[in-house]
């Protein structure tokens, strides 16, 4: 029982950085992405720019810039072994020539 508790915690979580990962940005939650916010009175309403998102609409997800540079810094360092790799291929090769 627990266990299977678990597995759905990993499922929802892994779901979870991958919608951070494909959606990094989500509404902003002030003016919940219309990009204005009505300030004055009742009878005389003034949208004005959102003074949060700027007039984006949109606000960065928590934990999405953290998902981005993780995913970032493991294909760097997949390539640079890759790169390693190829480099003693080659050398080997070279030292056969000799
Ligand atoms: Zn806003």
């Amino acid at each position: 029982m627990s266990v299977h508790l678990f597995l759905y915690a990993v499922a929802a979580a892994a779901l979870w950085l991958g919608s951070l990962y494909v959606h990094p940005f989500g509404r902003c939650l002030r003016c919940r992405g219309r990009r204005v916010v009505i300030r004055g009175t009742k009878r005389k309403p003034r949208p004005v720019r959102c003074p949060v998102c700027k007039g984006h609409g949109r606000r960065q997800r928590l934990g999405s810039r953290t998902v981005h540079q993780l995913v970032c810094r493991v294909r760097r360092e997949l390539a640079r072994q890759r790169q390693a790799r190829l480099a003693e291929r080659t050398l080997t090769r070279a030292d056969r020539n000799l």
